[in-house]
């Protein structure tokens, strides 16, 4: 049995409304741990204890580290997960809450990823974001899940951080025959290295990220991420900070869903009907989740915005 579950995929009326056409959320925020890491996380920490790995440790504070703690407490493994000081109260909690070891170390994440490379040793092993092979495997799963439906999407919206979910959706819609169906890659300015880098024909790092959508934070795309869009149908689209929080509230008023901005990026696009959508009549949102916003942060996020 794997750890993650079977998500529901339905059509969506506000948002098809908005949008003039079909449009379909893969509603991956049901996960258990709240977003669609757990497929991937879940898949490579299930390899590493049937390889006899007896701890899992993870330097992010994000939606990764809480779902390789979900997966550690499913399994009985235990887990390690070093965080920065700047990770919010509220996802050291969710980290606690699932049982999990939580070190506080350092001002910024390479500190703390530093710390969790020293501590790791042979029965140990690391769950990286969104940079390996088991993950785009397990987030592919997801474009099974839809096939098997019978639902063939014109195009597939998807939020992109590092580039892992778009990279395991990727190798989902080829393993289904789908190499056809495009991807459109949301981020938000100010996170968006993959939309940089396509500008620029090379992989790039962002000198820092100014954006609020901290689960998009990633520097640089994963190179496997990068070389996918020479291959695959790909078309890259930026929305700002308070497009991706309006997209949010609209999304928790129309669905009773609360997701973070980094799925709000996504969610503006298909509400704002994007050109980047192309002509599909019927487009599939990945609606990816994370649990580190409350609604209360995104009215707060608003008020901030908006005055700039
Ligand atoms: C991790 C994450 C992303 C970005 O995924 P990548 O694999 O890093 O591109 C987007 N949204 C949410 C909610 C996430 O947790």
């Amino acid at each position: 049995m794997p750890l993650h579950i079977a998500t529901p995929c339905i059509e969506s009326h506000p948002l098809s409304q908005a949008a003039g056409r079909r449009i379909w959320l893969k509603l991956e925020n049901l996960q258990p741990s709240g977003s669609f890491k757990l497929r991937g996380i879940g898949l490579a920490c299930d390899t590493h204890a049937r390889r006899g790995k007896r701890r899992f440790v993870s330097s992010s504070g994000g939606n990764a580290g809480i779902a390789v703690a979900y997966a550690g407490r499913r399994l009985g493994i235990p887990v390690t997960v070093v965080v920065p000081e700047t990770t919010t109260e509220r996802a050291r909690a969710l980290i606690r809450a699932e049982h999990a070891e939580l070190i506080v170390h350092g001002q910024a994440w390479h500190e703390a990823n530093a710390l969790a490379q020293s501590l790791l040793g042979e029965d140990d092993a690391f769950l990286h974001p969104f940079d390996d092979p088991l993950l785009w495997q397990g987030h592919a799963s997801l474009v099974d899940e839809v096939a098997q439906s019978g639902l063939k999407p014109g195009a597939v919206v998807l939020s992109v951080g590092g580039g892992g979910l778009y990279a395991g959706v990727v190798e989902g819609l080829r393993r289904n025959g789908w190499g056809d169906v495009p991807v459109v890659a949301a981020e938000t300015q100010g996170a968006d290295a993959l939309a940089q880098s396509l500008a620029q024909g090379e992989r790039i790092a962002l000198e820092a990220v100014t954006s609020i959508a901290t689960s998009l934070a990633a520097k640089q795309v994963c190179e496997q991420a990068f070389a996918l869009t020479r291959q695959h149908p790909t078309r890259s689209a930026t929305v700002t900070d308070l497009a991706a929080v309006t997209a949010c509230e609209r999304f928790l008023d129309d669905h009773r869903l609360l997701v973070e901005p980094a799925c709000g990026a996504s969610l503006a696009l298909a509400y704002a009907n994007h050109a980047a959508l192309g002509d599909a009549d019927d487009v599939l949102v990945v609606v990816c989740g994370g649990v580190t916003a409350t609604a209360e942060q995104l009215c707060q996020w608003r008020i901030q915005l908006v005055m700039l």
